[in-house]
């Protein structure tokens, strides 16, 4: 008999080839969400993925950080016996110990049709015994605990608990992305919704010091490192970007000033995405949200960019992005108070609608690889995770 957590993924489309992909990527993030937690081993089986705990582990622990792990979407803390009745039945005795339940209900899966008895009978045995043992009362309708039995060809497992995993897919498998995270709310969110994709996040911020002061810089290295805890190690690219918006500032008309900012930084932000092989830019904008995401805006940035420019809050309000920042943890450190270089030489009312021939024109007189060659001289690579 041994105690160990038993968890399922989501298994919609995978197949052949694809579901080995997928699953030896999810059993290296458990190993990497795992490390500290004292666990002994992680086994991938054809229909799940164990985590062994051995002596030293830490139960609580390795439950809280399974419940981070992208791609997973059940797990439990089971005990594995032999697929026999008398060691069903002795397991789920112990598993019960402990747990003060006044009613209870047997719930039996057999993947093994050979076994000799039937789901129900193995249920109504099961739950004659515990009630026995435990006085507890049979509840088919509100049980206080549910006892799992689920029964393969070689081992059966029983659980008394089910923890929903986070869903999505193992960061990994869906390719990689440069996200370009800001300090702010949205940047981190949208972030967050790709990993849990299954893209890696790698990250590109451009900063105005000394316009705007060092702990905006912490404070997005900060948020990067929140997202490590599902996106695991990372860089993220810090792009000094004061000069370029003071040589902007001198020679093209305030109104279009962020989005002039805004199509620089996607320039640059291509070039260190084609150095990184990521595939598509990601940004936390959505839909007039503020007067650079309107259609119109979204349009002249997005006609400078080679690769695609990915937007997983384009439809989403404020506070949705609001709820989902407090539960991915980045709230917190995103609601500091911070200068984003957004906002640096920006007259109160932007260009709403602003023509791409417009932008275009008041580009025209800048020099414009030299100053993303410049940009992309002075960026400096940081680690997070
Ligand atoms: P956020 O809450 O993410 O800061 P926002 O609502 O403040 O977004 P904008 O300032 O218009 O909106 O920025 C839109 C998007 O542009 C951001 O979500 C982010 O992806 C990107 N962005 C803005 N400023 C920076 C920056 N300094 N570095 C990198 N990306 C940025
Ligand atoms: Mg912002």
């Amino acid at each position: 008999m041994e105690e160990l957590f038993s968890i399922h993924y989501a298994e919609v489309g995978l197949k052949g080839k694809n579901r080995i992909f997928f699953e030896k990527r999810l059993a290296k993030n458990i190993k990497i969400a795992l490390r500290g937690t004292g666990y002994a081993e992680v086994e991938r089986l054809h229909d799940r993925i164990l985590v062994h705990l051995g002596q030293h582990a830490n139960v609580a622990d390795v439950r809280q950080c399974l419940r981070q792990v992208m791609g997973i979407a059940h797990f439990e803390l089971s005990c594995r016996t032999e697929a026999d009745i008398t060691s069903i039945k002795a397991a789920a005795l112990q598993q019960l110990q402990g747990c003060s339940c006044e009613s209870l209900k047997v719930e039996t899966k057999r993947a093994d049709k050979t076994f000799p008895l039937t789901s129900p009978q193995v249920s109504a045995e099961v739950g004659g015994y515990l009630i026995k043992e435990t006085g507890a009362r049979a509840d088919m309708h509100n049980p206080d605990v549910i006892c799992w039995v689920k029964i393969t060809h070689n081992a059966a497992y029983i659980s008394t608990e089910k923890n929903q995993g986070i869903g999505g897919l193992p960061v990994g498998v869906s390719g990689k992305v440069l996200v370009m995270l800001s300090g702010g709310i949205d940047s981190p969110v949208a972030a967050w919704q790709m990993i849990k994709r299954g893209a890696k996040a790698v990250f590109i911020h451009f900063y105005s010091y000394p316009y705007t002061d060092k702990a905006s810089l912490e404070k997005v290295i900060e948020i990067a490192e929140v997202l490590a805890v599902s996106n695991y190690r990372s860089a993220i690219y810090l792009v000094p970007f004061a000069d370029l918006q003071q040589t902007i500032v001198a020679a093209t008309p305030a109104p279009f000033r962020v989005l002039l900012y805004r199509r620089m930084m996607t320039r640059i932000a291509q070039r260190v995405a084609a150095s990184v092989a990521a595939e598509a830019l990601v940004t936390g904008e959505s839909l007039a949200q503020v007067a650079s995401q309107t259609l119109t805006n979204l349009r002249t940035i997005e006609a400078i960019a080679e690769i695609p420019i990915l937007r997983p809050l384009i439809g989403e309000d404020k506070a949705e992005i609001i709820q989902k920042a407090q539960r991915i943890g980045t709230y917190d450190v995103s609601t500091r108070p911070h200068q984003d270089c957004c906002s640096l030489f920006v007259p109160k009312h932007p260009a709403t609608r602003a023509s791409l021939a417009a932008l275009e024109d008041a580009e025209s007189g800048l020099d414009v690889d030299a100053l993303v060659e410049n940009a992309l001289n002075n960026l400096e690579k940081t680690v997070v995770g």
